[in-house]
C-alpha cells in the first residue's frame, strides 16, 4: 500500500466545548467557515474546515454512547486521529493486516464526503489513531 497525502486531522469536541472551539478556529485561528455534515455510523456530527490542501476535522459526537463520546469521557477531547488517502482502502487494510497491524475496521465503512474509510489501532500505529480515507473518484479534485 502507499499514503497518497495526509488529508485531515480529527478533534474531539465536546458539545459543551464547541462554542469557544468554533470562536477559536474560526476567529482567532482564521481557519475560515466550515461544511458540517453528520455522519450517523459514527454517531458524530462534523465540522470539517478546508486549511490549504488539508483540513482539520472537528468530531461533535451526538449522544453520549459512541466511541468520541467515551473519547472525550476519558481524555476530555482533543487530538483524535490523523487521516491519509489512499486510493484504495480495502486493498490498503488487507496489506497492513498482511504486515501483522491490528486494523479497527476490517471491512471499510462510509465516511464524510462519500468517503470509504478505515481505522488503524493506535497499538500498531506508535500510539496514534490512524484513518485511511478513500474518496470517490469523481469528487478527487474538487476537494
Ligand atoms: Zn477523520
Amino acid at each position: 500500500m502507499k499514503l497518497d497525502r495526509f488529508d485531515h486531522v480529527g478533534i474531539a469536541v465536546s458539545q459543551s466545548a464547541l462554542e469557544d472551539a468554533r470562536r477559536v478556529l474560526e476567529d482567532v485561528l482564521g481557519a475560515g467557515k466550515p461544511r458540517e455534515e453528520v455522519v450517523e455510523e459514527q454517531g458524530v456530527r462534523t465540522l470539517i474546515y478546508k486549511v490549504g490542501d488539508a483540513k482539520v476535522e472537528l468530531l461533535i459526537p451526538l449522544d453520549e454512547e459512541g466511541p468520541v463520546a467515551r473519547f472525550i469521557e476519558r481524555r476530555g477531547g482533543g487530538l483524535h486521529h490523523i487521516a491519509f488517502e489512499v486510493e484504495d482502502v480495502e486493498a490498503s487494510i488487507q496489506d497492513v493486516a498482511k504486515a501483522g497491524l491490528e486494523v479497527i475496521d476490517e471491512e471499510p465503512r462510509g465516511g464524510v464526503e462519500g468517503s470509504l474509510i478505515s481505522f488503524l489501532h493506535p497499538k500498531s500505529t506508535f500510539g496514534s489513531l490512524v484513518e485511511l480515507v478513500e474518496f470517490p473518484t469523481q469528487a478527487s479534485d474538487g476537494r
